[in-house]
């Protein structure tokens, strides 16, 4: 009994792993809108939401950050808001972010009940069409 259709490895090994190679495929998928991320700031917190295909395992992910102030050592008033205001203008929002595969399915060899298949990756927050194209 095998499978005709050639269905890609169901079960994807958990392997803690940042690749830069998982980085490329998760921009890649990025740029395709297949994998969307949403930054945004209140009051001084910064969450990001994550969702779309994972580059490693396929699953459909829908992860939810909390990123604590991207500014080390910011105390008190004085350059808050400069420090905050980023490049492309929104307050706040890191450039990039770090994500780990929440596709929410136990992939064997995870360890204890960790579910997702441990791949971790950056993202711009950034919509693709502000890329600039490499070339
Ligand atoms: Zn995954
Ligand atoms: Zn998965």
């Amino acid at each position: 009994m095998h499978d005709p259709t050639g269905t890609p490895s169901p079960e994807t090994a958990y392997e803690n792993t940042a690749d830069e190679a998982w980085a490329r495929q998760a921009l890649d998928l990025y740029r395709r809108r297949q994998l969307q991320v949403k930054a945004f700031s209140a009051e001084g917190v910064i969450s990001a939401q994550i969702w779309g295909t994972c580059p490693r395992c396929g699953h459909e992910l829908n992860v939810q950050l909390t990123l604590s102030t991207p500014i080390p050592g910011l105390r008190g008033d004085r350059g808050l808001l400069a420090a905050l205001t980023r490049r492309d203008g929104s307050p706040g929002v890191p450039d990039t972010v770090d994500i780990g595969c929440g596709c929410g399915h136990a992939h064997p060899g995870a360890p204890g009940h960790v579910t997702g298949c441990g791949v971790s990756f950056r993202l711009p927050t950034s919509p693709p069409d502000t890329l600039r194209p490499s070339r």
